[in-house]
């Protein structure tokens, strides 16, 4: 019998063998991949036992098709209900009034943290040489920053009446025909963004925590933010990490929390990938990072990502790449990255063992060069197939 993913009064998880998933298939290349990535992740979840009940929500193009609604109320109480979902790519609607579907369901649900796991499966084409020193995880805070939509459009009168305000209240001088946009950045949004990184670290051993801020020029923002993290490791955390200025960079057997700006962060990712391991950061700093870090290990094709609320339990696992229209129904494109969201969502789900095999089997097929066509143009003789046949020979490597 399938039943519900539930949550305990102490934060806890409790999953069933055959939990009800909520999934999105997404526009364009979702009619591909997410077939293909279901056929994997239901092989290796039996391999022990489990299977997965999977509940279709509509949003996007298919949910307008369909109802005449980008976004239904159903698909929003479904994820409330069952907690943890899954979705692929979906288009922008233009004119539809959402500024975007992914960052409507990000706001509803309070989804705070954009997780994104950064690190290279052997095989997979890359840009630097050590691509193997890259095993980095990024908590993106979701739902601040200049990301939170509060602008008004040069030229308007809601500017004018910002720029007078803020000439006749702090005596600032903006400029004549300015779009101005808000960014807040708040001690409890914060706070909750780097808690739920510190508990990563210790969860998953990772030895250090970085938090990623350009405070140097934005003191009361992104240097608060700085600030109220150091904070918190004392606060919170003084069992188990200690902060850099509290250790001299020693920490002993603690976790060290140190802190990087954006700028120089941006160079080093690269330069020096060994040294970074979980970043937490703002909004605008992780979506640039996040991206640039998904280049060095082979690209939007595969990265995976999530979007969660550690305090409700609510979490989507999505694929982090577009829909890809030009390829749509051509079963074409790589499903690894909504397959390794998958994998990213059975491992919160604590079905580690299923999680390490698809990776194994991930990295074998990709060993032996049977790949689709973005890794195909980018390695010596190998073999193209399709996007589900991609996931059949992972399969046959289970
Ligand atoms: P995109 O769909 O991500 O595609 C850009 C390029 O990335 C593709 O042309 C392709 O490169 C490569 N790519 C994307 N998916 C791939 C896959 N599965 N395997 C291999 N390569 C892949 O970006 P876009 O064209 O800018 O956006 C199209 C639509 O997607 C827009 O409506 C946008 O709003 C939406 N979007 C949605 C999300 C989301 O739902 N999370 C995210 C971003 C964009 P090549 O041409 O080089 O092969």
């Amino acid at each position: 019998m399938a039943e519900k993913i539930t949550m305990s009064a102490e934060g806890v998880l409790h999953v069933p063998d055959n939990p009800i998933i909520p999934f999105i298939e997404g526009d364009g290349t979702g009619v591909d991949i997410w077939p293909a990535a279901k056929l994997v992740l239901d092989a290796a979840a039996a391999k022990y036992g489990k299977k997965v009940e999977w509940k279709e929500v509509l949003a996007g193009e298919k949910a307008f098709n369909e109802t005449g609604n980008w976004l239904p109320d159903q698909t929003i109480e479904d994820f409330r209900e069952f907690l943890i979902g899954i979705k692929g790519p979906l288009t922008t609607p233009v004119g539809g009034g959402f500024r975007s579907l992914n960052v409507a369901l990000r706001q509803i649900l309070d989804l705070y943290v954009c997780l994104r796991p950064v690190r290279w499966f052997s095989g997979v084409p890359s840009p630097v040489r050590h691509p193997e020193l890259v095993d980095m995880v990024i908590f993106r805070e979701n739902t601040e920053d200049v990301y939170s939509g509060l602008e008004v459009e040069a030229g308007t009168a809601a500017a004018e009446q910002l720029r007078s305000y803020l000439k006749d209240s702090f005596g600032w001088d903006i400029r004549d025909m300015s779009g101005i946009g808000i960014k807040p950045v708040s001690k409890a949004g914060s706070e909750r963004l780097i808690r739920a990184a510190i508990k990563y670290a210790v969860d998953h051993h990772r030895p250090s925590v970085t938090l990623v801020h350009k405070g140097n020029i934005m003191k009361f923002t992104e240097g608060a933010f700085r600030k109220w993290g150091y904070e918190l490791v004392r606060e919170e955390f003084s069992d188990v990490a200690v902060g850099w200025d509290d250790c001299g960079g020693e920490p002993g057997d603690k976790i060290l929390v140190k802190d990087s700006i954006a700028d120089i962060t941006l160079q080093q990712v690269l330069t020096r990938p060994a040294e970074f391991d979980v970043i937490a950061t703002m909004n605008l700093n992780g979506d640039y990072l996040s991206d640039a870090l998904a280049a060095q290990v082979g690209g939007i094709g595969i990265a995976p990502g999530a979007n969660i609320n550690y305090v409700t339990g609510h979490g989507i696992f999505e694929a982090t790449h577009g829909t890809a229209p030009k390829y749509a129904g051509q079963d074409k494109v790589n499903p690894g990255s909504v397959l390794l969201s998958g994998v990213l969502m059975f491992e919160h789900l604590g079905w580690t063992d299923a999680a390490s095999d698809i990776v194994r089997a991930l990295e074998t097929t990709i060993a032996d060069k049977v790949v689709t066509y973005d890794f195909a143009r980018l390695m010596d003789g190998a073999t193209e197939v399709k996007c589900s046949e991609f996931a059949s020979a992972i399969v046959d490597r289970l």
